[in-house]
């Protein structure tokens, strides 16, 4: 099981710090940790970088040259596609701590130079924990496949679907990642558990009992096996 595990993707963080330093002081340890790390110096290549190699949060010093991250912080808030990126803001103890607390920069938590590196990891995993959270009470929507989360009721079309407990985790967690390829071994970690000591196969017994449920005669498989690869939720064809 331990193969699969680190087979999913590390945590891209992108760190922008102008200070070479300091850049090279937070890779080291980010890697050390077990993330990824991808860097930019100011402001503007930040934003390229995030658009080409789209990161899990953001590591954003506050002066930067040629555009400020507050600047950047706003820019990521206003695009759709990156408005619920996690960002922590990094600040130097000379800077206005009020004005940085009070501004509305869009930062979802803030650090202060010079900080301490475990304090920044615990900041850094409570805020992907909650990106990658799943919401309590409210639903997950895939196509035309709805999730009570509160109730666990499963809809097609407004049809109602019954699920196996093993099946709706299974739904749940692809409805999660919709479109994503994952292995068998990375479903058994996932939805069974990392402990759990079950063959590869049965994960294709359950995908089986997936399928049958949730696709009826004159709809679409929303399930897709790729082969060699493993399972997708997609209603996209090969
Ligand atoms: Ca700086």
């Amino acid at each position: 099981m331990l193969d699969s595990i680190s087979s999913l993707p590390k945590p891209l963080v992108l760190v922008v710090e102008d200070e070479p330093a300091l850049a090279t002081l937070l890779r080291y340890n980010l890697e050390k940790q077990g993330f990824r790390v991808d860097e930019a110096s100011d402001g503007q290549e930040a934003l390229t970088r995030i658009s080409e190699a789209p990161p899990d949060l953001v590591l954003l010093d506050w002066m930067l040259p040629v555009m400020s991250g507050i600047e950047v912080c706003r820019q990521i808030r206003r695009k759709a596609s990156t408005r619920d990126l996690p960002v922590i803001m990094v600040t130097a103890r000379t800077e206005d701590q009020d004005a940085v607390r009070g501004l509305n920069t869009g930062a979802d938590d803030y650090i202060t130079k010079p900080f301490n590196i475990e304090a920044l990891l615990a900041r850094m995993r409570a805020l992907l924990r909650r990106s990658n959270a799943v919401p309590v009470k409210g639903q997950l929507t895939f196509h035309d496949i709805e999730i009570d989360l509160a109730s666990h009721r499963v809809s097609r079309n407004e049809r109602p679907v019954h699920l196996g407990p093993t099946e709706f985790r299974l739904l749940e967690f692809f409805m999660q990642h919709p479109r994503r390829v994952f292995t068998r071994e990375e479903l058994l970690d996932a939805v069974w558990g990392p402990d759990i000591h079950v063959e590869p196969r049965t994960v294709d017994v359950h995908i089986r009992r997936l399928r049958k449920a949730i696709n009826g005669p004159d709809e679409l498989d929303v399930v897709r096996t790729v082969r060699t690869a493993g399972y997708a939720l997609d209603t996209e064809p090969l």
